[in-house]
């Protein structure tokens, strides 16, 4: 089975601030899996590192409150585009992301506070049927699958 990962969970230096999310758990439980893994901000043209961003309303402003959302819509668009070609039907991102986030993000006021909601290519895809998994619960999800 193919599944789309966050290349951060992976190892990848990607994030907002040039480091990873490293989980070694998650890398270990995946080596018998085909993982395509995505940066849906690198692939959206965004550079390494940038300034954080939340998600405000349907739209996504950096720290320096300038209007960044059509960057995350481009790897939105291009991690779906991976999804179509590759038929995948699972994806395990980065909770709290404003890309990837698949039941918290920031509340956009960047004050550290959660809210309940998804990242913008998360739910990109959950509309396009995608199962969106997180570095918390898809053991829980594979383990209903065997
Ligand atoms: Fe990780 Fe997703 Fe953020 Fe890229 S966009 S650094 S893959 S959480």
């Amino acid at each position: 089975m193919k599944i789309i990962v966050s290349a951060c969970l992976l190892g990848d230096k990607v994030k907002y601030n040039g480091e990873s999310n490293k989980n070694q758990e998650l890398i270990d439980f995946l080596k018998d899996y085909d993982v395509i893994k995505v940066c849906p901000e690198v692939m959206g043209g965004l550079p390494i590192p940038r300034d954080a961003s939340e998600i405000q309303n349907d739209f996504v402003y950096n720290k320096k409150n300038i209007n960044v959302t059509e960057y995350f819509n481009k790897g939105a668009l291009k991690t779906l585009d991976i999804v179509k070609n590759e038929n995948i039907k699972v994806a395990i991102l980065k909770e709290k992301s404003p890309s990837c986030g698949s039941n918290y993000i920031y509340d956009g006021t960047f004050s550290n506070k959660l809210i309940s909601g998804m990242g913008v290519t998360s739910r990109l895809l959950k509309e396009n049927n995608v199962i969106i998994l997180n570095e918390n619960n898809y053991k829980e999800y594979f383990e209903k699958e065997k």
